[in-house]
């Protein structure tokens, strides 16, 4: 069975048991700030088990594309060097959100593992929570039971509280679980070793293939248990090892899941797979990480510095480093591995493909990027190699950090290359720089949050801001929530016109009034569905009825700005082409920025036109089009302009302007008409990442005022030009002018010059056998005082020349001799004007025949010339 119907199957089988299938929520995960990433299937269903929301469906199944790569789930360090975690992967589950329970859960994976995919029994093994005294838990006896009916009683195992009792986070719902484990060891080596020993015992051979959860309790921030009102089941399976295990094969790589990655891989590095352990983790390394990083990006998630985008380039640059080290990859190579992939995935994530062109560009770009990073942190190591040698033969920890940190060399790349160069790292020297970042990082970021206080059970928060400013409220929850130095309220309403920050569009501020009392909400944010207002301070009564009250006037400014982002995206559509694509996006009361995917810089006379579309369509006067509740089949028929990175949802709410210019999937809040918006004006347009532009526009007060700014200053050089038309003609001639005249007073001065010198020539004093010009010059730039002196070398033998000038106000010393006399009289022109130097209290230097001072005492020039003379004699006389 390959893949493609081993996915197949899971999903068919679970619709015959009255599952309602649905799509892969995208992996970057929008409105939840305890989450950067989905690292399991419930991780989209989190409202339902949390009560925040009620499920659409009461059985649905699906596979889900995973990240396991930071916070609680992170098994970065074990990818590569074992053969069945990955950071990107698929997990099929099946859900009951209060439906069926432990007896259809337990019987159907049993029913789909042994009968549809034809596991050996003989092969599997189960487990069940044994209890925990400490926390009051008595064993899963139901699930043992139900087991009992299935299995033979000794391939049941009791499992603790680690392995067998399932927690979302800190704290949330959570469970006991029953693990399913296969044991794919030759029947040679079973006989020997009893598979029951090894299970949960790290074995790359006996692995746990699927989990299933049953949602009874929910964890409270004091750490006590209790009962949820309804019970649930959550299930994951890893697709690729459900793949290993169903095709006979030992490892996750050997399963055509990754074996299309891999050969790719091996032979662009004129390698084998399977012959040598370091190119081996190699190559797992990079079939593994493509994946999680092309998915991420095809998904909406720009490598960057900070948060998910980090996590990210991370990913991106282990995955580069290994090729560099272990497969000799000295250029960008991963970003044409996408191509391999999107063929392999189009039929289930066909996001990938779709964007192809520009993921590839995003990849390369990182790459390019890294390496040259790569290539400065090796010159860094050479440049301090003999340091190193002097301390012992040892790379000390901060510089090993420091590499770590600014040039992405992690230790293990450090050690390498100091072994290569006989030099040891201080390993505990890194590990405490090391440790002292987190620390500080870890200061950085505390948060600490209270238990939501529950007012009204079972009551929904509702948005009413599409359609008022203003409505009347209770709260029905809220938390403290404290951060290092500040405390603040997070409360939900029953009913709010707050619009919380999504979409790119910020969140609303405004009042909650009660009598005699106004509580400012400072901000509004989402966390998964719900609506949380941000509050310096709770009211007074927190039961009372309010009225909440948005500030208006900003809304109004927030709508013009989020309606023209709309405007602004088909115009790009229609000048650019249809590959741009929305790459992120802000709207606040101030101004609109738009990101999308474009491989070049727009163009002005693009930008024009961009700009003109987008006016015109202010012009006509649009009326919107809102629709709430659209099945997303319709909506896609209506032929909105789809977004990737969307989260999944059966209903959706599509903005129209035009429904032959701009239908959009849309939450933001919009005006009744393009006409409102009043004007429209690009103001920047700028790179931000490979392959993504940026432009930002103002409209209404902003862009009238913006013009406004730009004609006073026109009128204000209209006054200083004293005309009225042709504004650029008469800048353009006073330039030609300029240029001529500059041209005029050069030759001028340079006749000057050959004059001053000849003058110079005969002031020559005869001393000694030498010629001595000392003289205070005028002169207008320094350049001219140095040809002057190197003209005089020409015509005059025997030169000791002396020039003192004043050149932009500044006192200035020039010293030149001819070349014999350096030899012969043993003068030294940077003495010379060293010791000058002092009367404009000054210093300089130079070479032994020509030197230069300045100083900062022009009065003292004038008695330059007669000390030169002074100097001169005593030297020449002795
Ligand atoms: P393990 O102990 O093997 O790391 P887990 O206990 O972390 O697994 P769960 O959180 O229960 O796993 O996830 C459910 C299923 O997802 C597992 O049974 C396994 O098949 C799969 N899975 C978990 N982590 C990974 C991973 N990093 N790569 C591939 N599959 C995974
Ligand atoms: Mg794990």
């Amino acid at each position: 069975m390959n893949s493609a119907e081993i996915r197949q199957k899971f999903l068919d089988f679970f619709a015959s048991k009255q599952h309602q299938i649905v799509p892969s929520a995208p992996i970057v995960v929008k409105d939840d700030p305890t989450l950067m990433f989905i690292n399991s299937g419930m991780a989209p269903f989190k409202d339902y088990f949390l009560g925040n929301k009620p499920a659409p469906y009461k059985r649905v199944a699906d596979t889900q594309k995973c990240l396991r790569v930071s916070g609680k789930h992170n098994d970065l360090e074990e990818v590569g060097y074992d053969t069945y975690h990955h950071t990107m992967f698929e997990m099929l589950g099946n859900w009951s959100f209060g439906d069926y329970f432990k007896k259809e859960a337990l019987q159907w994976s049993w029913e789909l593992l042994t009968e549809v995919y034809q596991l050996p029994k003989d092969r599997l093994y189960v487990s069940v929570f044994q209890g925990d005294a400490a926390e009051n838990l008595p064993m899963d006896q139901e699930a043992y039971d139900i087991w009992k009916t299935m299995i033979a009683e000794d391939r049941i195992l009791m499992g603790n509280k680690k392995d067998n009792f399932w927690e979302m986070g800190d704290t949330g719902p959570c469970g006991p679980c029953s693990e399913i484990h296969v044991d794919l060891r030759s029947d040679e080596e079973r006989a020997k070793v009893d598979g029951k020993t090894l299970v949960n015992a790290d074995h790359p051979q006996v692995v746990e293939i699927w989990n299933n959860v049953f949602m009874e309790f929910n964890r409270l921030a004091d750490t006590s248990l209790v009962k949820l009102p309804a019970q649930h089941v959550d299930t994951g399976m890893g697709f690729e090892r459900l793949c290993m295990a169903i095709q006979g094969k030992q490892s996750n790589y050997d399963t055509d899941v990754f074996q299309p990655l891999i050969q790719y891989v091996a032979n662009e590095a004129g390698v084998t797979y399977g012959q040598d352990e370091k190119t081996d983790v190699a190559i797992r390394v990079i079939a593994d990480h493509i994946r999680a990083i092309s998915f991420t990006i095809s998904d909406g998630q720009l490598p960057s510095n900070n948060k998910a985008g980090y996590v990210i380039r991370r990913i991106l640059r282990r995955a580069v480093r290994y090729g560099f080290t272990f497969l000799d990859f000295k250029k960008p190579f991963l970003y044409k591995l996408t191509e391999v992939l999107a063929e392999q995935t189009a039929h289930v994530f066909p996001e990938l493909k779709q964007q192809l062109g520009f993921v590839q560009r995003v990849i390369e770009e990182e790459e390019n990027a890294f390496l040259r990073t790569l290539e400065n942190g090796l010159k860094r190591l050479d440049a301090l190699e003999d340091t190193f040698k002097q301390n012992n033969n040892t790379i000390d920890g901060k510089t090993a950090f420091e590499l770590y940190d600014t040039f992405g060399f992690p230790l293990d790349l450090t050690a390498l290359i100091a072994r290569e160069k006989g030099l040891k790292v201080d390993e505990q020297g890194f590990g405490k720089e090391m440790e002292q970042q987190k620390n500080r990082s870890r200061n950085a970021s505390a948060t600490e949050q209270s238990d939501w206080v529950i007012l009204q059970p079972d009551v929904v928060n509702e948005f009413v801001g599409y359609d008022c400013d203003t409505t009347d409220s209770h709260i029905v929850r809220y938390r403290q929530v404290k951060a290092k130095n500040k405390s603040e309220y997070h409360l939900v309403l029953d009913k709010t016109p707050f619009y919380a920050e999504s979409g790119g569009q910020v969140g609303d501020v405004g009042y909650l009034v009660a009598d005699g009392e106004r509580v400012e909400v400072l901000d509004t944010k989402k966390e998964n569905d719900l609506i949380l207002h941000i509050t310096s301070k709770l009211p007074q009564n927190v039961e009372a009825g309010f009225r909440s009250e948005i500030d208006a006037e900003r809304r109004n400014l927030i709508r013009k700005n989020h309606s023209a982002t709309h405007l602004l995206h088909s115009a790009l559509r229609k000048v650019l082409g249809d590959h741009v694509q929305q790459r992120g996006s802000l709207v606040n009361e101030k101004i609109l920025r738009f990101d999308f995917s474009h491989f070049a810089k727009v163009e002005d006379a693009e930008l024009r036109q961009i700009e003109h579309i987008v006016n015109e369509r202010v012009r006509q006067a649009i009326p919107l089009d809102e629709r709430r509740n659209v099945p997303i089949d319709e909506a896609k028929n209506m032929g909105a302009t789809a977004l990737f990175g969307e989260k999944y949802g059966d209903f959706v709410r599509v903005i129209t302007f035009g429904s032959d210019y701009s239908v959009e999937l849309c939450g933001g809040t919009h005006v009744h008409n393009t006409g409102n918006i009043g004007y429209f004006k690009i103001i920047s347009e700028s790179s931000v990442a490979a392959g993504v532009r940026r432009i930002e526009a103002i409209t209404a007060e902003a862009a009238e005022e913006h013009m406004q700014q730009q004609l006073n200053e026109l009128n204000a050089v209209r006054e200083v030009l004293n005309t009225q038309s042709n504004v650029s003609g008469a800048v353009q001639k006073m330039q030609e002018d300029l240029k001529a005249l500059q041209k005029q007073l050069e030759a001028y001065e340079l006749k000057q010059l050959g004059n001053l010198k000849e003058t110079l020539a005969q002031k020559a004093q005869q001393l000694n056998g030498i010629n001595l010009i000392t003289e205070r010059v005028d002169l207008s730039s320094a350049d001219y005082l140095k040809k002057l002196a190197f003209d005089m070398r020409q015509v005059v033998e025997n030169l000791v020349l002396i020039l003192a000038a004043e050149i932009d106000g500044k006192p200035q010393i020039a010293v030149m001799l001819s070349d014999n006399l350096v030899q012969e009289k043993n003068l030294n022109a940077s003495q010379l004007v060293r010791e000058l130097a002092k009367e404009i209290k000054g210093g300089g230097g130079g070479q032994p025949f020509y030197a230069t001072a300045g100083g900062k005492d022009v009065s003292g020039l004038n008695a330059v010339p007669a000390k030169a003379v002074e100097l001169i004699k005593a030297i020449i006389n002795e």
